[in-house]
């Protein structure tokens, strides 16, 4: 017997288990990640390095992105906005959040080209920034709190997504001085962490792991790639607590689907 449970004023609540869908791009050695929202809006965090741009938009096409309502450039290095500039040309933007460190850079200067040729509004990514994609997901920045810090790194703009019971937590490039500032602010528990500074040994401390208390990681980092990320004492510590690790350059892409109870992924490697 089929039983529908119509309750007027809570048919809303439905929308809770529409999938949202989190793609972690393969971009080499560095950063991309494609959010979808289950009602249809999108957001985009980093763009990849320096020669990024063909792949990144022919994937963001393949998945039917017309319109980017959000832009984060999570802080101004290479491979977080190399390519950065020529994806939000391609597409139009709503609003595009960045942290306040200006750079004096090509990357950084060409970004700026295009966010002033299509005068795209942007905000400063901060604690305390948040917003909801739709009725079902939450999104909330949980750093950079200060304005001052010693490595670049630690301005990144740190993102939790919430959707129903499960929790994301995106850490740009984070090192030990953000993680301790967002240890200190608290509400850290995820189930997905994607790993700061591509498994570096600059982050991801056990104290912080020990406090996200996620079951799963996700590290965005390149296939022989100079500086010999992730590092083996980052991989030591996941293994240590018994998490399930994806990595992009073995895995190529992976996407993240949740329905607010579970959380299922799939890789473009065909088995
Ligand atoms: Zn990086």
């Amino acid at each position: 017997m089929l039983v529908l449970m119509l309750v007027p004023g809570k048919t809303a609540h439905a929308d809770w288990f529409d999938p949202l869908k989190i793609h972690f791009l393969d971009v080499g050695q560095a950063d991309c990640i494609l959010v979808e929202a289950p009602n249809g809006q999108t957001m985009l965090i980093d763009g990849g390095d320096e020669h990024d741009a063909e792949e990144i938009i022919t994937y963001l096409k393949r998945e039917g992105i017309t319109h980017l309502d959000i832009v984060v450039a999570s802080h101004p290095h290479h491979d977080h906005i190399g390519s950065l500039d020529d994806v939000i040309r391609a597409f139009p933007v709503s609003v595009l959040y960045m942290p306040n460190l200006p750079y004096d850079t090509k990357y950084y200067h060409d970004l700026f080209r295009v966010i002033n040729e299509k005068q795209i509004p942007v905000d400063r990514a901060k604690a305390g920034v948040h917003f909801k994609m739709g009725f079902s997901v939450k999104v909330e920045m949980l750093a950079p709190k200060g304005s001052y810090y010693k490595h670049i790194n630690d301005y990144s703009a740190v993102i939790k997504i919430q959707h129903g019971k499960k929790n994301f937590l995106l850490m740009a490039d984070a090192g030990a001085e953000e993680e301790k500032e967002i240890m200190s602010r608290g509400g850290v528990k995820a189930d997905v962490i994607k790993i700061g500074h591509h498994g570096a040994n600059t982050g991801s401390s056990m104290e912080f792991l020990k406090k996200v208390k996620a079951k799963t990681a996700v590290i965005s980092v390149g296939k022989n790639n100079p500086y010999q990320f992730p590092s083996k004492e980052v991989l030591y510590r996941l293994n240590n607590r018994k998490m399930t690790v994806y990595r992009t350059d073995q895995l190529g892409a992976i996407i993240a689907t949740s329905n607010g109870k579970k959380i299922m992924f799939r890789t473009n490697v065909l088995h």
